[in-house]
């Protein structure tokens, strides 16, 4: 986006104009849903592709997340690193970025459309994989925190800041698989003043996007190590 769109997309914004969460594009005032015809297509060409490993429904693979640390995952589509323009990345890169105002609302959406057992959400509280602090200060919002806040908005659960990220230098993309789980181990901690709100609860953990599972896994061990009965993990995408 150059910086003459830019100018032009936040003018569009305070006059509330509906644009496509994926691309940007004009959205009439009737059009109903945050996506363009074509991205809509995009979509849910996306959301149906097989995991390539285990062959599963997207909604049914685990690949990447240890059968110990949660009870159930769910994400929406697979995120794919070799195409930049793929429909999945430009909705995480969105939120990453909070390119367009609505993302947020259109993935807690999908997400609420998603978990639709709404029994195993019963006594459930909502509580989203931390930030590191430094790309918060980048792009100034915690985005996992964000559509966690929207998600339990929808399901009308309670939101509770139960997880930080302390301050590290250390990027999890440089790291290999072991490392990744004990930096993410080293990281995350609780806010003990909310652990009242997370014993006996079942824990529904968001985040946008699973790259290895070791921040999953890291934030899942210490729900479980305060009292957390189940652990059900929802993303926006998974890495291929
Ligand atoms: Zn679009
Ligand atoms: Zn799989």
């Amino acid at each position: 986006m150059n910086k003459i769109t830019k100018w032009f997309n936040r003018v569009l914004d305070i006059f509330y104009v509906k644009k496509c969460v994926a691309c940007g594009e004009l959205l009439t005032y009737d059009h109903e849903g945050h996506l363009c015809p074509k991205c809509e297509d995009e979509w849910t060409e996306a959301k149906e592709l097989l995991c390539e490993h285990c062959m599963e429904m997207q909604k049914n693979c685990r690949c990447g997340f240890g059968r110990q640390y949660v009870d159930g995952v769910r994400h929406l589509a697979i995120y794919d690193h070799d195409e930049h323009d793929y429909i999945t990345n430009r909705i995480v890169y969105a939120l990453k970025k909070g390119g367009f105002v609505e993302i947020f609302d259109f993935v807690s959406e999908e997400m609420a459309n998603e978990l639709v057992e709404k029994r195993m959400l019963q006594n459930a509280v909502v509580v989203n994989v931390p930030r590191n602090p430094k790309s918060i200060k980048k792009y100034g919002y915690d985005h996992a925190r964000k559509l966690a806040v929207r998600l339990a908005d929808r399901l009308e659960l309670e939101y509770v800041d139960f997880l930080r990220h302390s301050r590290s230098k250390t990027e999890q993309k440089m790291l290999n698989k072991e490392q990744r789980d004990l930096n993410a181990k080293a990281n995350c901690y609780a806010r003990q003043k909310y652990a009242p709100k997370i014993k006996g609860k079942t824990v529904l953990l968001v985040d946008d996007i699973g790259t290895t599972g070791a921040m999953t896994g890291a934030c899942a061990s210490l729900l479980h190590r305060h009292g957390a009965d189940k652990i059900y993990c929802i993303l926006a995408a998974k890495n291929k």
